[in-house]
């Protein structure tokens, strides 16, 4: 997974100045929450930010999370480990006449090379001004980490660019425990994912991507209702039996969720499945309706519990004739039924030859299905958690052809941080043809 943990605004004013309910602050606080970086009992002491080039914020970066962290009672040291770009000290307003090189060479003791700043809790090590200095000694490197691990709940290193000093970034990342990616607009997306793989070759935890500067103000879209707020977190939310942080989860103009703004995208794509077409729609959501019934011929919206505009219908036994319909769309409805085989079998006879089934159920993560003898209570009254895998297997006893679709395979990472689709990325559409 290649998650946008954070969407930083171009902002004039460093986050000292913002005041507490602007986007900046919000943005850090998301990823402090999302990587639970203020439990002190959290795994992660040490964390780097790398970007590939120069002057894309990184150094901004590493201070503001550090300041965010510090004010939130967490004891933290930022390391300046760009000995040849410099930048903490100017950030922070600070000397720099000694510090990280003069530890690496001289192995001057560190309090001596750590300097207090005005702000409560945070501590900074600058680069140093050894110029013969060009290349960070390993060793020395991880000593001075370790000591300063002791000593601090959290180091913050500012690493150098990767693409200009490669083997500087890659003794940095090799020594610390987990690194963010920074990049400046979607177009780097795909680089941030070289440099994924990179990190996690090094043996290290990659935590996400951070997009800079953004431009743009709109932090969210809902392509089913155009509603330019941004989307509700829900908290804790429970996901096969774990309880997990859905950031940005609902629209709250239309009640959509991640799953039916991927739904509408995919439909978009599609449209030839339903224009002019015989669809039905099991359990169909309110959110759905109106964009849905604009495309179709005949739009039959069905549900075991009906609202007014829906028909009371059981999808194991629903009143079509076989061979009649032409799209059977059904969103988290299969894994509330007992007999789940008997629920497709059904849907595959009312479809005609050609017809497709536009499948959704909650995903496990993992290959194979959980099975539940009754409706586990600790998850949401489902009969079981679907595994990836032996969901299609099933899918096949009924359809000719069964294809998972994810986010990131029909859309363009813009579109999926805009109308917040990450959760789906390991979701999906189950696509089954007759
Ligand atoms: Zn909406």
């Amino acid at each position: 997974m290649y998650n946008i943990v954070a969407r930083i605004p171009k902002v004039d004013k460093p986050i000292i100045f913002n005041n507490a309910e602007s986007t900046l602050i919000n943005e850090y606080k998301i990823i402090i929450e999302k990587l639970k970086l203020s439990k002190l009992n959290n795994q992660i002491k040490s964390i780097t930010v790398i970007s590939e080039n120069e002057k894309e914020g990184k150094s901004t970066t590493c201070f503001n999370l550090a300041y965010m962290l510090s004010q939130a009672g967490i004891k933290v040291l930022i390391i300046d480990a760009d000995i040849l770009g410099q930048s903490i000290h100017k950030i922070i307003g600070i000397q720099n006449q000694i510090g990280l090189t003069e530890a690496l060479v001289y192995q001057t003791p560190l309090d001596k090379l750590i300097q207090n700043t005005s702000i409560s809790n945070l501590q900074v090590l600058s680069a140093g001004t050894l110029e013969l200095i060009h290349t960070i000694d390993a060793v020395n490197f991880k000593l001075i980490l370790e000591i300063c691990k002791s000593k601090y709940d959290l180091i913050i290193v500012d690493s150098p660019p990767i693409s200009l000093f490669p083997e500087n970034a890659t003794i940095i990342l090799k020594e610390i425990d987990s690194a963010l990616i920074l990049i400046q607009d979607y177009d780097h997306f795909k680089s941030s994912i070289r440099w994924k793989r990179f990190i996690e070759k090094i043996g290290n935890k990659f935590l996400g991507v951070i997009l800079n500067k953004i431009e743009n103000t709109i932090s969210n879209l809902c392509n089913i209702c155009g509603n330019k707020n941004d989307f509700k977190s829900y908290k804790p939310c429970r996901s096969n039996n774990k309880v997990i942080f859905r950031n940005k989860m609902y629209c709250e103009k239309c009640d959509s969720q991640e799953r039916h703004r991927f739904m509408w995208e995919y439909i978009k794509k599609n449209q030839h499945i339903i224009k002019n077409k015989q669809v039905v729609h099991c359990g169909s959501e309110f959110c759905l309706f109106k964009p849905i019934s604009k495309l179709t011929k005949t739009y039959n919206k069905i549900d075991i519990n009906p609202r007014p505009d829906q028909i009371q219908m059981d999808i194991l036994n629903m009143v079509f004739e076989s061979e009649s319909i032409d799209t059977f769309i059904c969103s988290h409805v299969l894994e509330h039924i007992k007999d789940d085989n008997k629920a497709m079998k059904e849907v595959a006879r009312i479809l005609k030859k050609d017809g497709i089934a536009i499948l959704l159920v909650p995903i496990n993560g993992r290959e194979n299905t959980t099975e539940f003898l009754t409706p586990n209570k600790e998850d949401f009254d489902h009969y079981r958690n679907y595994g990836y895998i032996d969901f299609i297997d099933k899918l096949k006893l009924y359809f000719t052809s069964v294809k998972r679709i994810l986010p990131q395979d029909i859309l363009d990472e813009r579109v999926i941080d805009l109308c917040s689709l990450s959760y789906e990325k390991d979701q999906g559409i189950f696509e089954c043809k007759k």
